[in-house]
């Protein structure tokens, strides 16, 4: 584990962006970037050309988990937690924002290289709305405070919003650098220390971070990386002992595994972000050119791999032929392509792996009797590139109107009257986001809130802001990620009693 591991240097040049890249691929513990305890690597591929190999990164085994782990509560004892004042870690904040300003088109071209979003998404989106999150909560990090209470007898209480001490995080592939951002930042500002595991097929942004933490300034073992897979690395983490918290984004399916493993070991604070099969519903009333750009947005918005992709299009009687023929003009404008094309909307999806069970999705809609109303094909010749989709003539009892698809696919569904609409809104395991498209402002509040979901959005979808709470009901998670609300996930309530006079 002494041996440092290889470096990774990779040039752009490229119509959206001409620039290069060099450093370490190892896992980052204590300050340090290192091999995994095993030698072993992950290979990195890319998913525009069908393969083509990218580099390797350590694999990190539990036994580095171990070692993270002790790293973490080395810094919380010593230079974080209790030990660092707010203002000192809202600095530190500040200054990775700054470091990340300064990068912010090396990482969004490393984000476009390893996941396949687009350049200028990555750019505009991802990576702005990351340095967002850090500065939001570099504003809370001297603004933790607690209560004062009064009872009826002779004592003053109060209490205190204490960090919770070393926190386990595991994030997916579909936003690595956001969600890195969305789950460190809280984190960090309330005092915590970090083991962070990213995906295994989109952990470049996470590694390259390490150095830019470095160069803010934040202190050794504050944040600690290790890459490497999910039945090793993640399982490690949600069942050790000595990690106090575990945060986690995924899959629904494997939420339920990490939160088994917490109970089972030191029963320790959950928090999860989970899927959805978000509802769309378009009234009527609806402006129907702001619904059809919209709805585009919300299933086909980073190549439908979003948690809360507007994935079941409700649309009006009244509207629904007309609707149809602009949505599906709409879906035909877009341009699917290279993640670096100036003009490209939809890259391709993240792997072979994505990409089959997608495909897999459009060929059970089929067999099941759903038509294919829009697209259904893989698009070009190689890499992992689908289509947008749309799918009309379904039933509910279908797998691609009950399950989240994860890709550019969505299903249109006819409906007739407000009561029935979100009847079948409701009808699903999942409640993370939901909107709903109407000029009329009553019938948008009253739908809002009949809606059980985390997110209902009115005239518009997948609006995501560091101030405002995310996260799901039902199956869709525990737990509520940005605004102040996620520094409830990452802080203890002490209640300290003082006596004032009271005798025994
Ligand atoms: P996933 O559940 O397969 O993997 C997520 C992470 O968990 C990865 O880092 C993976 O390595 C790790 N993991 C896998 N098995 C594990 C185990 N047994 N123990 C611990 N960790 C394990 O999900 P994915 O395919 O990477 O991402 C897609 C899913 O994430 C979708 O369902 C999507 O809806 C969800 N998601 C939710 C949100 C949200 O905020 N609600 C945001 C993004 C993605």
């Amino acid at each position: 584990t002494g041996t440092p591991s290889p470096r990774f240097s990779y040039e752009w040049n490229t119509p959206m962006y001409t620039g290069k890249t060099t450093f370490n691929t190892g896992i980052f513990i204590d300050g340090k970037f290192r091999h995994g305890s095993d030698g072993k690597t992950i290979e990195l591929v890319m998913s525009s050309s069908n393969g083509k190999f990218i580099t390797s990164v350590a694999e990190a085994t539990s036994k580095d988990v171990d070692d993270a782990v002790v790293a973490a509560q080395k810094a919380f004892d010593t230079v974080w937690g209790l030990n660092a004042p707010g203002s000192v870690r809202s600095e530190h904040l500040w200054n990775l924002a700054k470091k990340m300003e300064e990068h912010q088109e090396e990482l969004a071209a490393l984000e476009a290289l390893d996941n396949g979003k687009t350049y200028s998404w990555a750019l505009k989106a991802d990576v702005a709305a990351a340095i967002q999150c850090i500065k939001y909560y570099a504003g809370w990090a001297d603004k933790i405070t607690g209560k004062t209470i009064e009872t009826s007898e002779q004592k003053f209480a109060y209490t205190r919003h204490e960090p919770i001490g070393v926190v386990g995080q595991i994030i997916p592939w579909n936003f690595p650098i956001l969600m890195w951002a969305w789950k460190i930042a809280p984190a960090l500002a309330t005092g915590n220390t970090v083991v962070l595991k990213p995906s295994e097929f989109t952990p470049l942004t996470a590694i390259r971070m390490c150095s830019l933490l470095q160069e803010a300034g934040i202190p050794d073992g504050v944040i600690n990386l290790v890459t490497g897979y999910g039945h090793t690395v993640g399982a490690a983490m949600s069942s050790h002992m000595k990690i106090d918290k575990v945060a986690f984004t995924g899959s629904t399916l494997v939420g339920r595994t990490v939160m088994e493993s917490a109970a089972k070991s030191n029963l320790k604070n959950v928090t999860l972000e989970l899927g959805g099969k978000s509802a769309n519903i378009i009234f009527d009333d609806a402006d129907l050119d702001q619904a059809v750009n919209w709805a585009a947005h919300g299933i086909f918005w980073n190549h439908g791999q979003a948690c809360c992709a507007g994935s079941r299009i409700f649309v009006q009687s009244g509207i629904y032929d007309e609707f149809l023929k602009r949505f599906s003009a709409r879906a035909a404008a877009i341009n699917v392509g290279d993640p670096f094309g100036k003009e490209t909307d939809q890259g391709p999806q993240v792997s072979q792996n994505q990409y089959d069970r997608i495909m897999g999705y459009i060929k059970s809609g089929r067999e099941e009797g759903a038509k294919v109303h829009f697209g259904g094909e893989r698009h070009g010749k190689e890499g992992y590139f689908i289509s947008p989709t749309i799918f009309t003539e379904t039933k509910p009892e279908m797998k691609i109107v009950k399950e989240e698809i994860f890709g550019p696919v969505g299903v249109v569904i006819k409906f007739e009257s407000e009561k029935d609409v979100i009847e079948q809104a409701n009808n699903t395991e999942y409640g993370l986001a939901a909107a709903v498209f109407t000029q009329n402002l009553n019938r948008a509040i009253d739908t809002a809130h009949k809606l059980k979901a985390g997110t209902a959005w009115i005239n518009c979808i997948n609006q995501l802001h560091a101030q405002i709470p995310f996260g799901g009901f039902k199956q869709s998670g525990i737990g509520r990620e940005l605004g102040e609300y996620a520094l409830q996930n990452y802080t203890e309530v002490k209640a300290v009693h003082v006596n004032l006079g009271h005798k025994m």
